[in-house]
């Protein structure tokens, strides 16, 4: 029996960048502690956003740093089936409605749906989940602690088909992490504000909530999110072992047990065994100026 899966789920948007390494390390250091698998998703779902290539350049990059996947990976791309159906329950469900609002109605409100306004109809409607008032997701984050977030207030009716077609990130991920038997999600901590939503998905749907690990977003000097900013660098797949090290730090854990240490291989290695979860910094940003400035992890 599986006690501990967990996954790594980049969007194939560009390279990977640092950030990006310390949700991949930090996921497959967590779940090979526990003992556990770790597996890769490409999260394909938005052709506008994607660069040519950049899915097979990432996981290229990830066989590189040693960090390979247990199962085949899985492309969501190929998935639009087991979205359909899951939309078509909530719809069934009343949960979720096709939304005829234009952007400019929601403008309008602050970008937060609560009640359709809209009067004409339109050819290409979204689907949302209806949020009731007063809907509050509370949950225990296992690094951050307790996390709450007022859905209705802060975040409404969300969409999980948008009116171009393509699938929200939302519904795909609650799908497939329940298709694939996650019991263990850690990423950054950018995504701490989807969880509530993913959480009411997995209620609306009947699917069991996973236990949930936001690792510190890495920002530059200006609080920027990395993959926003200039200090984006793709990481070198050619030199794994100072991308390694710097994220083991930015970890927080003890840069000592990783001396020594002549390629990938025998690098994880050491890792898995010195890993402590207790070190992991409870932040949710870490800055790039103090992962320069110390030879210890700084949490901002
Ligand atoms: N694909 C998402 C991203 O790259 C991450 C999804 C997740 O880990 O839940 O931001």
């Amino acid at each position: 029996m599986t006690i501990y899966r967990g996954r790594f789920a980049p969007s194939p948007t560009g390279p990977l960048h640092f950030g990006s390494l310390l949700a991949a390390f930090g996921s497959w250091l967590l779940a090979r502690h526990a003992g556990g698998e770790w597996w890769v998703r490409m999260e394909d779902l938005d052709p506008p956003r994607e660069v040519a290539g950049a899915a097979r350049t990432q996981l290229a990059t990830l066989e590189a740093f040693g960090l390979h996947s247990d199962a085949i990976v899985e492309w969501q791309s190929r998935r639009s089936a087991f979205y359909q159906a899951a939309l078509q329950r909530l719809l069934e469900q009343g949960e979720a409605f096709e939304c005829h609002c234009s952007r400019s109605e929601l403008a309008a409100n602050g970008g937060i749906h609560r009640a359709c306004v809209g009067n004409t109809r339109r050819a290409d409607p979204a689907v949302r989940l209806r949020v009731a008032e007063g809907t509050v997701v509370t949950f225990e984050d296992q690094l951050q602690g307790r996390f709450s977030q007022d859905v209705a207030g802060e975040v409404g009716d969300f969409v999980l088909r948008r009116a171009d077609g393509l699938w929200a990130y939302q519904l795909a991920v609650v799908v497939d992490d329940a298709a694939q038997g996650m019991t263990d999600i850690v990423r950054g901590a950018d995504l701490l504000d989807s969880t509530p939503r993913q959480i009411l998905l997995q209620q609306a749907l009947g699917l069991p909530t996973p236990r949930y690990l936001h690792l510190p977003l890495i920002v530059d000097g200006n609080g920027r999110k990395l993959s926003k900013s200039d200090a984006a660098l793709p990481i070198d797949a050619d030199a794994p072992l100072p991308a390694l090290d710097a994220a083991w730090r930015a970890l927080g854990q003890d840069p000592a047990s990783l001396r020594g240490s002549t390629d990938a291989a025998s690098l994880l290695a050491a890792s898995v065994a010195s890993f402590m979860p207790s070190r992991l910094p409870r932040a949710a940003s870490l800055s790039t100026a103090a992962l320069h400035n110390t030879t210890d992890t700084n949490a901002v």
